[in-house]
């Protein structure tokens, strides 16, 4: 089950949405931010249909 998360660019504050794949326990992944085109390093623990915990980090 997929979630959309709102997370806010660490770099410049935008505000974006990301797609959490909520049948993965743990899981990494940079996405780019839109505006400032940096990446964003995201962490997010789930479990099946919730997200327990998410950070974003600055690469
Ligand atoms: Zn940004």
């Amino acid at each position: 089950m997929e979630i959309f998360e709102s997370i806010q660019c660490p770099f410049c504050g935008q505000a974006s949405e990301v797609v959490i794949d909520t049948s993965v326990a743990n899981q990494r992944f940079t996405t780019d931010c839109e505006v400032c085109c940096r990446p964003i390093e995201v962490h997010a623990e789930c479990k099946l249909g919730e997200i327990l915990n998410l950070e974003v980090a600055s690469g």
